[in-house]
């Protein structure tokens, strides 16, 4: 059967559902030469939707639509974690969840090796994960997913970087990404594989 194409980006404003000024700015300089305007939902005063979905997609989705029904803009908005996969997955979309209150990912990197540990188990291979979803106000999504794969190392190490990158080693590297330089991370991570598979679709000239 015939897919149908990616619905394209036609140019103008763009709202990013994050509260988050840094990821606003670093979106809006990669897609300002596709003709997007980029807002963010803080600048439209616009509450933040519960994020109660069971998988990135489902939250990305739930985020992107909320911001394009409320503004009547074309919107964009993410989601990511880390899967761990002899804990099922955990944590998942509850990633920012286990740093507790505090957001101390200390804690959130500690309960992953104690839970991997009570496992018992020598499979320590992971995946951190990012959806992205364009969301139209008549409710049309497109949604990516972009993936990358390694393994948790223990003890902590590295400056660099955020969340869980002081425990995660990428495949074919011997470094955790918080020992990497941000721009060697940002070429190969998740989130650029995301954007790259969202460009391609939706913004890029075919
Ligand atoms: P959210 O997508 O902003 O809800 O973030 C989910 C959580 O996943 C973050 O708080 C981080 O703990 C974790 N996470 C997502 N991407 C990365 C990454 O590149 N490195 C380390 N942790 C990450």
């Amino acid at each position: 059967m015939a897919q149908t194409a990616p619905r394209k980006f036609a140019g103008g404003k763009l709202v990013i559902a994050s509260h988050n000024p840094g990821k606003v700015r670093e979106i809006g300089e990669l897609l300002a030469p596709f003709g997007a305007e980029v807002v963010s939902v803080g600048d439209l005063g616009l509450d933040e939707p519960v994020e109660d979905g069971t998988t990135f997609i489902a939250n990305a989705e739930i985020k992107a639509l909320a911001a394009a029904k409320a503004s009547g803009h074309v919107a964009l908005a993410d989601d990511s974690g880390l899967c761990v996969h002899a804990l099922g997955g955990e944590p998942g979309v509850y990633s920012a969840r286990w740093a507790g209150p505090d957001k101390d990912f200390s804690v959130a990197m500690q309960k992953v090796e104690e839970a991997l540990v009570a496992a018992d188990t020598d499979d320590r291979s992971a995946y951190f994960a990012c959806a992205l979803t364009l969301a139209w106000p008549d409710g049309h999504v497109e949604s990516f997913e972009g993936q990358v794969h390694g393994t948790m190392t223990w003890p902590m190490r590295g400056e660099k970087g955020f969340g869980y990158d002081p425990t995660f080693v990428p495949d074919g590297y011997e470094t955790t990404f918080a020992e990497m330089e941000p721009q060697q991370k940002h070429a190969m991570s998740h989130r650029a594989n995301a954007f790259k598979k969202l460009v391609a679709a939706c913004f890029a000239a075919d």
